[in-house]
């Protein structure tokens, strides 16, 4: 709001709890200007989490100034005044910010500046209102709860400093956060929930449990993956190769960069320049691949030149070749190499390819944010009446990996176009936005899913889904998306030949269900708090021995060998250090099994089995040990 005003219509789809929060921001303002009555004020927008409300002011507001200004908050809402509305017209509005009267208790000897200026872009004959609560008034469309009372519990979190309306032309503001609740319940569980989330940060257990690093001098955003992270990769990967195969998708290949006439042909460039890498520019010999027929290029000229020649050569042009920001042109390539009927149809490309994106540095946040990924991408071709079918299996893949992970609070954001922005914001398809839009609405209505429809939001070539999950701890993340295509076939020309043998294209599904790894393996390590399920655990088992005795030591060599034979990530600790010592570090790297083995267990051929998170579950046959021990991670047991 503060950058870019709200609609009306937009304001109205505000959710109970922004509503709550936006009204916080209204008791905030009276309460400083009790304190400090020449605050001014400029926008006090609800936002994830809570609110804010910008201000200039001498006193610069620091966190010790909290408590005080919380007890004057919670004075306006224990008086529980009415939230009443009240609409004047453009001039009164503004003689009332000359007065200095808005975002005020009274009238003030310097005018309501930000107001004013506010008023001012307040498109004509859109209505002006302001909002009363006690000695307070503000300009402002609403919407807001009943009472200053119904705002149950709210804290102040946060200081910073903002350019008014983003601008840093602008005078800088000082913006002070904070969230509400409806009861101290719940504000109290968000603020354990945060607690916990630092806890289990991706990068802080990312680094202790030796998933990743960022290294300077790798840059900035391109993580590295330690072997135990590479061992997640490999059973994601392994996890989507074997869904995606029994779904009956095929995989390809293709190489990390690509010649800038792809990005031209999908559209990419230059709508996505800002976000791709800059080019590089190379000089080749082009076109090596329409060389004359019989022509035999020399495999090794002695002086390392071309020994071809110069006619032959192809002439040197240079050439601008960018990483690759996305799978798709590519895949569509590989669709149109071969011709296709619609007995090919649906055709599903799968690969984890690595895409680079060139967020902006500030913008980086460990495996959230990042410039190099590795997306679970595929794209589907296929035929209109295959769409629902189709777009019905895809959503069940995601409703499967949300089972196995034990994600149980999920939202798909389904992302419609708005009519009015056809032909700019939107491809020029009217019919097809109709139609695809429809089935994906019938879909999404008839299989239960839990989702909310957002006009005006979807990709420029068709309807999209962003999935957001919640990890256990309630924690929001973004992690895949789910689009309908029905632009690129066309720019790259793909056709399949139909039953009655014309030529048609065919629609296009991109899908992601396990975004990226390191988004997706992000995300993991904050919901399991780095106490993955056996399968995915980087370190599966390891071996304590009670002791470095030479026949126990070949007691726990012989069950490492058996277990990595059948492909367990089982480890020996064979140093000298005492077995208390030596279960705390395992403990420590949270390793999901332990096999502590003593002289007993030796001559009984056993084991004794500790769990991470469990503790010790006594001795068992060494041969029922690790016939469990494989069977969970085949099914993947959580
Ligand atoms: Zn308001
Ligand atoms: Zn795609």
């Amino acid at each position: 709001m503060s950058d870019e005003r709200k609609t009306l219509e937009q304001r109205s789809l505000m959710s109970e709890i922004e509503r709550l929060r936006h009204s916080a921001a209204h008791v905030l303002a009276t309460a400083i200007l009790k304190l400090w009555p020449d605050a001014q004020f400029a926008a006090g927008p609800p936002v994830e989490n809570g609110f804010y409300y910008d201000l200039e002011l001498g006193h610069r507001i620091s966190p010790e100034d909290f408590e005080k200004i919380e007890a004057e908050m919670k004075k306006e809402t224990k008086a529980n005044h009415v939230f009443e509305r009240v609409a004047v017209n453009r001039d009164e509005a503004l003689a009332l910010a000359q007065r200095g009267e808005l975002a005020a208790l009274a009238p003030r000897s310097e005018p309501s500046k930000f107001k004013f200026d506010i008023i001012q872009n307040i498109p004509e004959g859109e209505e002006i209102s302001l909002y009363r609560n006690g000695e307070f008034t503000d300009l402002c469309a609403g919407p807001h709860v009943m009472r200053t009372g119904n705002i149950g519990a709210f804290k102040l979190t946060h200081v910073a400093s903002a350019y008014y309306k983003g601008d840093e032309k602008n005078p800088q503001l000082q913006r002070i956060y904070g969230t509400a609740f409806k009861n101290k319940t719940q504000l109290d569980e968000y603020f354990t929930m945060l607690e916990e989330a630092k806890k289990r940060d991706h990068r802080k257990l990312g680094k202790e449990l030796e998933i990743f690093v960022l290294d300077d001098d790798v840059g900035p955003g391109l993580p590295l993956w330690l072997p135990r992270g590479a061992a997640m990769i490999e059973e994601l990967e392994k996890l989507a190769k074997e869904t995606e195969f029994a779904a009956g998708y095929k995989r390809v290949r293709t190489p990390h960069i690509a010649r800038e006439i792809l990005y031209k042909k999908s559209g990419h460039l230059p709508y996505y320049e800002d976000s791709m890498f800059p080019p590089m520019e190379l000089e080749d010999r082009l076109p090596s691949l329409s060389r004359p027929a019989g022509f035999q290029p020399a495999e090794s000229a002695e002086d390392g030149q071309d020994a071809r020649p110069p006619s032959q050569a192809g002439s040197l042009t240079s050439d601008r070749y960018y990483l690759k920001a996305m799978n798709c042109p590519h895949h569509h390539k590989l669709f149109g190499a071969v011709p296709h009927s619609y007995r090919d149809l649906p055709l599903r490309f799968a690969e984890y390819g690595t895409c680079y994106r060139y967020e902006q540095s500030g913008e980086l946040i460990g495996l959230m944010r990042v410039r190099s990924m590795q997306m679970n991408d595929a794209h589907i071709y296929l035929t209109p009446d295959q769409f629902e079918t189709e777009f019905n299996a895809v959503n069940e893949m995601y409703l499967k990996y949300f089972k196995l992970f034990g994600i149980e609070k999920y939202l798909m954001r389904f992302s419609t176009h708005d009519p009015a922005k056809l032909g700019q914001k939107f491809v020029d398809e009217p019919e097809l936005w109709k139609q695809t839009e429809d089935m994906t609405r019938n879909v999404l209505k008839n299989s239960g899913i839990n989702y909310v429809e957002v006009p005006n939001e979807a990709a420029f070539y068709g309807p999209k889904i962003d999935v957001q999950v919640w990890s256990v701890i309630g924690r929001e993340f973004t992690i895949a998306t789910n689009q309908v295509d029905f632009a690129q076939p066309r720019r790259f020309n793909l056709v399949y030949k139909d039953r009655d043998n014309t030529e048609k294209t065919p629609l296009c599904i991109h899908r992601a269900p396990l975004g990226t790894h390191e988004r997706f393996i992000g995300f993991l390590i904050e919901h399991y708090a780095g106490n993955f399920p056996l399968w995915l655990a980087p370190e599966q088992v390891r071996i304590l021995p009670i002791g470095d005795e030479a026949p126990l030591l070949e007691y726990a060599r012989a069950i490492q060998a058996e277990l990595r034979a059948h492909q367990v990530r089982c480890e020996l600790d064979a140093s000298s250090d005492h077995i208390k010592a030596k279960i705390s570090s395992a403990e420590q790297m949270k390793v999901h099994t332990m096999l502590v083995i003593g002289g007993r267990d030796m001559d009984a051929n056993a084991v004794s089995v500790r769990v991470h998170g469990k503790g010790n579950l006594g001795a068992k046959p060494r041969d029922e040990v690790i016939a469990d021990i494989l069977s969970a991670i085949k099914e993947r047991r959580s």
